[in-house]
């Protein structure tokens, strides 16, 4: 993908401050960090999102998400750790190439990653039911 940036940071065309590289992934420290150490996980190949990545790479980040999250609770110290992954401009994604968020958290830290609970009404879980598990086929 010519104009993607986290091609071009991925394959090391732009640089950036680098936690962890290896042939199929490199991890670096986010620019508008949402705490200390605020990492992000970038495949070096082109995927657009959760839907388009294949499954072995998505395994492999997780892995991967597992490992860079021990590093960083062993070496910061934090209290937690959120591992978020935004799908879509609706769902707050915007660079469009796949990637993972590890979010240290902090006691008493500031971020915002909260919602208001609703309620699962009889009629939404029917509905949710029914259509998901036929799409699942
Ligand atoms: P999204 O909102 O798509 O899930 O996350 C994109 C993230 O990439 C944001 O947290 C943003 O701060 C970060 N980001 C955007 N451009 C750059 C960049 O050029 N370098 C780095 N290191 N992070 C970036
Ligand atoms: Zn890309």
């Amino acid at each position: 993908m010519d104009n993607c940036i986290f091609c071009k940071i991925a394959s090391g065309e732009i640089p950036a401050a680098t936690l962890y590289e290896d042939d199929l992934f490199r991890v670096i420290l986010d620019l508008g960090p949402a705490s200390k150490g605020h990492a992000l996980i970038l495949p070096k190949n082109h995927y657009a999102n959760l839907y388009e990545i294949p499954d072995e790479m998505v395994g492999k980040a997780m892995v991967l998400a597992k490992k860079m999250g021990t590093a960083l609770k062993e070496a910061l110290g934090c209290d937690g750790l959120n591992v978020v992954q935004n799908n879509g401009e609706a769902a707050g994604q915007t660079v469009f190439h796949f990637h993972m968020h590890l979010i240290p958290r902090y006691q008493d830290d500031q971020v915002g990653l909260s919602w208001t609970p609703g309620t699962l009404t009889d009629k939404m879980k029917a509905e949710v039911l029914e259509k998901v598990k036929k799409a699942l086929g």
